[in-house]
């Protein structure tokens, strides 16, 4: 669905704007990068600001004009930090734009536009849009670096894509950190228990106690790792108590 998304930029002046967008897109998932007419490309300083994100620099298409960059889109949204006299629709809350391009993305390509450093996007090309959008920002001092336009409509994309029922996504997840099946937990306590008896702490099996330890464990969620370090601490307690008769 974010593969139907693109982002093109219009006649950009600096070619590292052009690499800090696509290194923009890439840490949102968004891979579809058309430039229309760049002053200069392609150009080391793209690639050299695009960090990671070169591949989508190597495979960025230029084309001629901006009607030709959206020809095949259902919803156009041109990003503006001025409100012109055009009376296109107009998302005031980023969120909005993104859900709502999201929802077509679905379906169909969609484009959101950006325009040159030195004066945004001409009216003609305005036209080429269905509708505007706007970062809401200091009332002196509104207008972001274009790359950094790119990043945040970028993450509102990409907040309304994981946000959807059904986009499957998961934060990332560090392996040590997931959590222990009931199985293991389970070997945990079994395993707790008999420390407990076979260091005298506790007699004989003592229902109570095993169920505090065990709520006290349940609210503590530990991790898969953090069991293991326990099962590792019992095995080593364990091995300084005299044989079990
Ligand atoms: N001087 C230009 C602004 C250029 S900034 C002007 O006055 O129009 C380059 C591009 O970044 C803009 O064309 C727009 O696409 C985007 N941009 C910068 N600030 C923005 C904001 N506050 N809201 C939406 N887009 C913005």
């Amino acid at each position: 669905m974010l593969s139907n998304i693109r982002i093109v930029l219009v006649q950009t002046y600096h070619p590292g704007n052009i690499g800090a967008s696509a290194r923009a897109m890439k840490t949102m998932g968004l891979t579809d990068l058309v430039l229309v007419t760049p002053r200069q490309f392609p150009d080391p300083e793209a690639s050299r600001l695009a960090a990671g994100a070169e591949d989508l620099v190597d495979t960025a298409r230029v084309v001629g004009s901006l009607a030709e960059a959206v020809s095949d889109c259902v919803q156009v949204v041109g990003a503006s930090a001025r409100l012109r006299s055009l009376p296109l629709p107009h998302f005031d809350e980023p969120d909005e734009m993104a859900r709502d391009l999201v929802e077509h993305a679905a379906h169909d390509p969609v484009a959101l536009v950006f325009g040159r450093e030195r004066f945004g996007l001409t009216n003609d090309e305005i036209r080429c849009c269905s509708h505007q959008v706007s970062i809401p920002a200091n009332p002196d001092y509104g207008i972001l670096n274009l790359s950094q336009a790119v990043q945040v409509l970028a993450h509102e994309l990409f907040t309304a894509w994981r946000r959807r029922p059904g986009s499957g996504y998961r934060p990332p997840r560090p392996s040590q950190e997931r959590q222990p099946t009931r199985e293991q937990l389970g070997h945990f306590h079994d395993h707790l228990s008999r420390v407990m008896q076979r260091s005298g702490f506790i007699t004989q099996p003592h229902a109570r106690t095993e169920d505090q330890l065990e709520a006290l464990f349940a609210r503590a969620q530990p991790s898969r790792r953090e069991l293991s370090l326990l099962r590792g601490l019992l095995a080593s307690l364990e091995s300084h108590l005299p044989e079990e008769k």
